[in-house]
C-alpha cells in the first residue's frame, strides 16, 4: 500500500469498533497488536501517513470519550496508545513501544540520534 488509504474491512480485520475503541475482532483497545502489525505492513513505506492517520483516529477516539463520559481525558495515555508506538525504533530498547502501555515518553534527542544511526545500519547490512 503505498497512497496511504486504508483497505476495506474485511470481517477479520482488527478495526475499531465506536465509540468504545475496542477491537471488533478480539476486544482489545484498539490499535491491538494485530492491528498495529496490519498498519506497520500497509504504511511501511510512509511512516508519517501512518503518524496522520491514527492522529486522526486518535482524535475520534477523544471526542467520542468526552461524548460518552464528560470526565477528562488523559492526552499523553492517548498519545501512547495512538501514536507513541509508531516511532521507528524498537529493538534494543526495555519496553518495545506499543507494548509498555500508555503514556511513554519521547526519547532523548541524542537516544533518538543513536537510533536513527543504528537504523540506518541495519538498513545498510539488509
Ligand atoms: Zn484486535
Amino acid at each position: 500500500m503505498t497512497d496511504g488509504r486504508v483497505p476495506p474491512a474485511s470481517p477479520n480485520r482488527h478495526i475499531a469498533a465506536r465509540p468504545a475503541w475496542r477491537c471488533r475482532v478480539c476486544a482489545a483497545p484498539w490499535p491491538c497488536q494485530p492491528a498495529k502489525l496490519q498498519l506497520r505492513r500497509e504504511f511501511a513505506h510512509d511512516h508519517v501517513a501512518l503518524a496522520i492517520y491514527l492522529c486522526l483516529r486518535m482524535y475520534d477516539a477523544i471526542a467520542d470519550e468526552l461524548q460518552l463520559r464528560s470526565g477528562a481525558v488523559d492526552p499523553a495515555a492517548y498519545f501512547g496508545r495512538f501514536i507513541g508506538w509508531t516511532r521507528p525504533w524498537r529493538q534494543g530498547s526495555s519496553a518495545a513501544p506499543g507494548l509498555a502501555g500508555a503514556g511513554e515518553q519521547a526519547a532523548p534527542p541524542q537516544e533518538v540520534e543513536h537510533i536513527e544511526q543504528r537504523d540506518q545500519e541495519q538498513h545498510d547490512a539488509g
